[in-house]
């Protein structure tokens, strides 16, 4: 018996071992941390729900995951994570914690950044282990159906959800269905030049593409081979993460309507900055023994949003945030862009909040909704909720709840003074 689906996924036992770590089930979502403390493990917690109340998708999972990681001052105490995706299970590792999923071994520990995984359907056995823990060795009395729990290891036992006395019994290997041989992972088979297609009108939602990068057409599900892939040959633009999208010339946004002037300063490549900056956000040149110069010039992308699903929003314009920002007078207008915000939590407004651009800042500003409007600013420890109506000028790392969703902002202008 093995997990064949993320249906199968969501209704398998698992089983907590024993140690110092913090063990997490929400639906679909398992969790292990290692860390006993409240504050260490919330935020990973409040994630992991999150993607859980969005449905549980493994892509989701895994981006805000990997957001959260490079956004974060904070080293993290190590984790995995999973969450069925349709075609496998999403696996997310990071730092000395080590995941076998059968026969394979994945290890934080031997990976500089975090470590992600897409193992097809079907999936047999999976553990997680802390480095100071060891994994159950089989399926006991001891099952976690959801909540959080103190753990150092778990156990997810091939064959569904009754316990049973584990044993050689369960080695019904899938390999002997024959499948017929797919040699290479997904990704190889994608780009080829010939083929940025007209890109499918989406939703309003994904109208910023990021400048410069065709998207590569999306690889079929059934091309998923027998070995565990990247999740990112897989998934069509999960690379965006890493690095952000950087625009390298304001002239490739030329086209964006009436270009605001801004007052700034360039650098000795041409590149037109923020002259409160120290480094040119485009190339990174030190600024500071130029002899700045003030003039007026188009203002340039102020960086991105990230939103935990991976899209991303270029800040070469103001942004209406909600749940139905589209019939807004200001959208009709040309003023605003829509950024829909879809959760089911029924906590999002229609318009809930909205960015400005003003001068070189981004500024959010809270549209008194109903359930409020929070801010996790960097090297702060909490989320704050915004008094109704007020503003809050972004920074390089900044996150924004808005419901279940997470938003981040990342400019490339970074090292501001002051
Ligand atoms: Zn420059």
């Amino acid at each position: 018996m093995t997990h064949t689906s993320a249906d199968d996924w969501t209704a398998a036992t698992v089983v907590p071992g024993p140690g110092g770590g913090t063990l997490a089930r929400f639906g679909p979502v398992v969790l292990l941390v290692g860390s006993d403390d409240p504050e260490v493990v919330r935020p990973y917690l409040e994630h992991a729900e999150m993607v859980a109340a969005n449905g549980g998708q493994g892509r989701q999972l895994i981006r805000g995951f990997a957001l959260m990681l490079s956004t974060t001052v904070e080293e993290s105490p190590g984790f995995a994570a999973f969450a069925p995706h349709t075609t496998g299970l999403a696996v997310f590792v990071d730092g000395d914690v080590t995941v076998s999923v059968d026969d394979q071994e994945i290890s934080g520990a031997a990976s500089l950044a975090w470590v992600e995984r897409l193992i097809p359907w079907p999936v047999g056995s999976v553990t997680a282990t802390l480095p100071s823990a060891s994994a159950p060795a089989g399926a006991s009395s001891y099952r976690l159906d959801g909540g959080v729990v103190p753990a150092g290891s778990l156990l997810v036992p091939s064959g569904g959800s009754t316990p049973s006395a584990s044993g050689p019994a369960e080695v019904v290997r899938p390999a002997t269905q024959v499948r017929p041989p797919v040699p290479e992972p997904v990704a190889e088979a994608a780009p080829e030049p010939a083929t940025p297609e007209p890109a499918t009108p989406e939703p309003v939602a994904a109208a910023a593409p990021v400048a410069g990068r065709p998207l590569p057409p999306t690889p079929a599900d059934e091309h998923v081979s027998f070995q565990s892939v990247l999740i990112s040959e897989v998934d069509e633009d999960v690379d965006d993460f890493e690095p952000l999208p950087i625009v390298e010339d304001a002239a490739q946004v030329q086209e964006h309507q009436h270009q605001e002037q801004v007052r700034g300063v360039y650098c000795k490549n041409q590149h037109f900055n923020d002259p409160r900056v120290l480094f040119c956000g485009i190339c990174g040149i030190n600024m500071v023994q130029q002899t700045p110069v003030l003039v007026n010039g188009p203002r340039p992308p102020l960086g991105v949003i990230v939103l935990d699903d991976g899209s991303v929003f270029q800040l070469d314009t103001p942004y209406l945030l909600g749940r139905d920002p589209s019939g807004d007078e200001r959208i009709g207008s040309g003023e605003f862009r829509p950024l829909p915000i879809i959760d089911q939590s029924n906590q999002v407004s229609r318009v809930h909040a909205r960015l400005e651009l003003r001068g070189w800042d981004v500024v959010l500003v809270d549209n008194n909704s109903t359930n409020g409007t929070y801010v996790h600013l960097p090297k702060t420890p909490d989320w704050v909720r915004m008094p109704p109506g007020t503003e809050q000028v972004l920074v390089q790392g900044t996150r924004v709840r808005i419901g279940h969703r997470t938003l981040a902002f990342n400019t490339h202008a970074g090292n501001v003074a002051g």
